[in-house]
């Protein structure tokens, strides 16, 4: 068992499995992770090929993926919306930003873009989408110059790091000491059951958080959180764009195809998920964080 990333804790109490991989939490500060971290090498390997967990799930191919990403939109606007009031201009860096549309969204509301992303082919698609740098290796490789940047976005990257803590002291070295950085991830509250969430994916999800994890690891690396809040499934989830869009979960896609080919599937969709939303204990966190420098 790999030591607590967030509080160095080495106690870890186990929850529950999925596909033979076993999710826990640190009883001190709630970080949910899976038991044994894979190393680094061994992730960008997965990553730059694109698939995780032994090869059982394969990433969005790019024009999948821009799919997707468009029926989104309003989803990736929230962060725009979030940042904007706190710093209104500058240089945007979306770390993991797949085919580009939140860089697109933050050129649109005036920011200067700027990307990573490691699978080739998302990355040639974010530069063709929206002609900005676009970089190919770990944050923590590039070098990057301190107090560059005025906002860095991380969208659902949190849970796939091999270690949260060292990138954000990275992101918060780049950052400038007025900037933001806006993330968005699993936010998990205490009681949380295996059936709260249709898919975990375990193994390519490393990390959620838990109640009082975005506050520890504010305190310990230093920033101060802004912005915490909870997201709703957004009204594209509920629309015929959204059910013909194929997932990379064929079982999921089957569920899709069958809704879209119900009559009144759409609505009863909504009710139903809308119903489990309420008493779920599983999250999507979005926060805003400004570097104590
Ligand atoms: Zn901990």
């Amino acid at each position: 068992m790999t030591p607590c990333d967030c509080c160095g804790s080495g106690e870890w109490q186990p929850l529950f499995s999925e596909n033979g991989i076993q999710l826990g939490k640190c009883p001190t500060c709630d970080l949910h992770s899976i038991e044994h971290i894979p190393d680094n090498a061994a992730r960008m390997t997965e990553m730059e090929e694109g698939h995780y967990a032994g090869g059982d799930l394969s990433i969005l191919d790019a024009d999948k993926q821009i799919t997707m990403e468009k029926v989104m939109t309003s989803m990736f606007q929230r962060y725009v919306d979030i940042a904007k009031p706190l710093v209104p201009g500058g240089t945007w860096f979306d770390i993991g930003c797949g085919a580009g549309l939140l860089i697109g969204l933050a050129q649109k509301a005036g920011y200067a873009g700027e990307g990573l992303e490691l699978n080739a082919d998302r990355r040639a698609a974010a530069i063709h989408q929206t002609g900005v740098t676009v970089h190919a290796e770990p944050v923590e490789g590039l070098a990057l110059l301190d107090n560059s940047y005025d906002v860095i976005s991380l969208i659902n990257v949190f849970s796939h790091l091999t270690s949260p803590t060292e990138t954000l002291t990275e992101l918060k070295r780049i950052l400038k000491p007025d900037g933001i950085l806006i993330m968005a991830t699993g936010e998990m509250t205490d009681g949380v059951a295996k059936n709260h969430v249709f898919n975990w994916n375990l193994g390519d999800h490393l990390y959620f958080l838990g109640d009082r994890t975005i506050d520890a690891y504010a305190e310990r690396l230093g920033y101060e959180v802004v912005e915490h809040r909870r997201a709703w499934l957004p009204d594209e989830m509920f629309s015929k764009e959204w059910l013909t869009v194929k997932g990379r979960d064929p079982k999921k896609n089957a569920i899709k195809t069958a809704i879209r080919l119900t009559p009144g599937g759409l609505k009863l969709l909504r009710a139903v998920m809308l119903r489990r939303q309420a008493d779920s204990k599983a999250h999507s966190g979005i926060f805003a964080l400004r570097p104590i420098k």
